[in-house]
């Protein structure tokens, strides 16, 4: 057991207590520290505390618990050396004993000596023989200096350290703020797709299920233009909420922009997916009312699910399945998520390729007008020529505009099918003007695109220029499905178009929702009732009370009303006595091609010129 001998003088204990220098000497001769500390006093006065302990243990016990600025450590402690006792006591005492200087007093001068001690971190070493006030106090000053210098150096490095591993931090806390959506607070599509890449390559590699799910909600843009973008906000907030809330931990929701949303869902070992439960699920999820800002909003959602095989290559394939079905569930009425399948690429791919033939075919000006006549319900006279448009497809053949109109919009190409369709159309009504046919209005049906390009009345008045027509020879149709806020912003240029003599018609009256609203909205002076409605007329009372009802309002405020799908005698005298002005329909003529029109009219209207 070793002692641990505390050698103060009283005056240490008064006064200058916290200034004065705290020695310890690990010395196993008493003598030796004695003399150590006799030495001590005469440099640095009695004030100095010296303790002693004289065996590595004691030595650890003083320097876990106790501080001091120098250490002297005999080089020969018996059983250890004095640079193993310092290595055992610095694993024991840690970073207490970091700022203490050690000095090595040996009794031998031995070339080595120097060098050991250097490497085991002692700032310097003394021979026993040579200890002289001179020369141990350059020691003692040298030592506290460099062990000074060493504690700054380490400092500096702590400082650097931290500093270091904060930017680190600050680094991934800024890729991590850098890969989330700043709205939702979920991934956004940079970590959507590095998250994709990586799940789909470890789950094909360990030969486990991987699906992803393509989300959009079905009328978004619904409620950001009539309850406006905070309220849209707000929505897509809480569907990301109940996205997370309705997947797994290890699955990864994501917002790709807009109000798409995408989902990873890798299936964990020996677990397989059940896209059918997993689509449901969530397509019933946020297809629940939302309570936001006041408002209760509806806003279904579709889902399109990619589940990986064998025939896909990569993650971005994936979630381009994904994207497909998606786009059919989006068009199905009946289902709000749908899971990929080979048929279904099959089908994207002839949409695809009817998409390519329908804009070679518009580049070509392949695209050509037909006309259906309208006529005056009482007196038969000719009244106008409706303008549709048709497309022989190289191999399908004739695809019917209800098809390849929704895709030029999709594509970007109605604006030039239609300037092709309408600089026909009016050409064949110059042409039968010049032939003594009067004027018969052609009636050209309005894509959205064209209701909001913006320039629609200065296209308009080059047109008429270009023909030497006037605006009597115009008809727009407007149908009534386009929505409120599409119409509002329409609506100035629309009454400048009526100002110039332009007719406006809205169309497919009765299939729209706001009906009524829409009549207040726009300059419109005729009023076109779809033909679903004159077929429904005949067989159902209350379409024919609902007809019956819309067609006196619309008389009250002056509307012309022309009644189309016109097929039969019954329809003819049925619309005739509801009030209809103008007819139009199979029973009068089924569209014509422009070189069928003179003989038509020349047939039907023996005089020729009509009013
Ligand atoms: P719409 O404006 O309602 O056009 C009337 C549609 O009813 C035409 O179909 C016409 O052929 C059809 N129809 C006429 N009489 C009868 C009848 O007695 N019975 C039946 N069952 N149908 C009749 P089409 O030509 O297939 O056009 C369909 C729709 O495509 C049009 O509906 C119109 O919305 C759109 N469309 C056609 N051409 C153009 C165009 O050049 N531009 C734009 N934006 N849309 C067009
Ligand atoms: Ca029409
Ligand atoms: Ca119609």
């Amino acid at each position: 057991m070793g002692t641990a001998i505390a050698c103060q003088s009283s005056a240490s204990l008064q006064g200058n207590q916290d200034t004065a220098l705290r020695f310890l000497a690990i010395e196993d001769d008493e003598g030796d520290f004695r003399l150590l500390a006799r030495l001590l006093r005469t440099i640095y006065g009695q004030g100095v505390r010296i303790q002693w302990a004289d065996c590595a243990q004691a030595a650890s016990t003083l320097l876990c618990t106790k501080q001091f600025d120098l250490v002297f450590v005999d080089e020969n402690l018996g059983a250890v050396s004095g640079i193993q006792c310092v290595q055992t006591v610095r694993e024991a005492a840690g970073s207490s004993i970091e700022g203490c200087a050690f000095i090595l007093v040996t009794g031998r001068d031995c070339g080595d000596v120097d060098v050991a001690a250097t490497h085991a971190g002692f700032c310097d070493y003394l021979l026993k023989s040579e200890l002289a006030p001179g020369q141990l106090e350059r020691a003692v000053r040298y030592a506290l200096e460099t062990q000074r210098r060493k504690q700054e150096i380490l400092d500096q490095k702590r400082a650097l350290d931290a500093a270091l591993c904060k930017a680190q931090e600050n680094e991934q806390r800024f890729r991590r703020l850098a890969q989330l959506d700043p709205l939702t607070g979920i991934a956004n599509r940079s970590l959507f797709m590095e998250r994709l890449a990586s799940g789909f390559a470890a789950a094909k590699a360990r030969g486990q299920g991987f699906a992803v799910a393509a989300l959009d909600l079905d009328r978004f843009k619904n409620v950001n233009d009539t309850l406006g973008h905070q309220v849209g906000d707000e929505l897509l907030k809480a569907v990301a909420h109940r996205l997370t809330d309705a997947i797994r931990g290890y699955d990864t929701a994501a917002r790709l922009g807009g109000d798409e949303f995408a989902l990873i869902l890798p299936s964990r070992p020996g677990s397989s997916l059940n896209a059918v439960q997993v689509g449901e699920r969530i397509a019933d999820r946020l297809s629940a009312s939302y309570e936001i800002m006041g408002h209760e909003v509806t806003s279904a959602a579709s889902v399109g699910i990619a589940i990986m095989d064998d025939t896909v290559c990569d993650g971005e394939a994936l979630l381009a399945r994904a994207d497909m079905a998606l786009y059919h569930a989006k068009r199905s009425p009946s289902r709000s998520f749908y899971i990929f399948d080979a048929a279904l690429d099959e089908e994207v791919r002839e949409s695809q390729s009817m998409e390519q033939a329908l804009i070679r075919s518009i580049d070509r000006g392949e695209l050509y007008p037909v006309f259906q006549p309208k006529v005056h319900a009482g007196t038969g006279d000719i009244t106008g020529l409706e303008v549709l448009a048709r497309w022989e497809h190289p191999d399908l053949g004739d695809v019917p505009p209800d098809i390849f109109i929704p895709l030029a919009e999709k594509c970007g190409r109605i604006l030039p099918l239609s300037a092709m369709i309408f600089s026909q159309a009016c050409a064949t009504a110059a042409c039968l003007r010049d032939h003594g046919f009067g004027i018969i209005p052609v009636a050209f049906n309005l894509s959205r695109n064209q209701l909001l390009q913006g320039n629609l009345l200065g296209l308009t008045e080059e047109l008429l220029a270009r023909h030497g027509l006037s605006p009597e020879f115009l008809e727009y149709e407007i149908t009534e499905t386009i929505m409120p806020r599409d119409l509002d912003l329409f609506a100035s240029e629309a009454t400048r178009l009526r100002d110039m003599g332009v007719t406006l018609t809205l169309d497919d009256f009765g299939t729209g929702l706001g009906s009524l609203e829409n009549l207040r909205r726009l300059p419109i002076s005729k009023l076109k009732i779809d033909r679903r409605f004159v077929l429904n007329m005949i067989d159902h009372r209350l379409d024919h009370a609902i007809v019956t009802a819309t067609i006196s309002m619309a008389r009250s405020i002056g509307l012309t009303i022309i009644a189309e799908g016109v097929e039969t005698e019954e329809h003819h005298r049925t619309v005739f006595e509801l009030g209809c002005d103008e007819i139009q329909g199979f029973y009068i003529s089924r569209p014509l091609r422009g070189s069928a029109l003179r003989p038509w009219l020349t047939d039907n209207f023996a005089d020729g010129a009509t009013h």
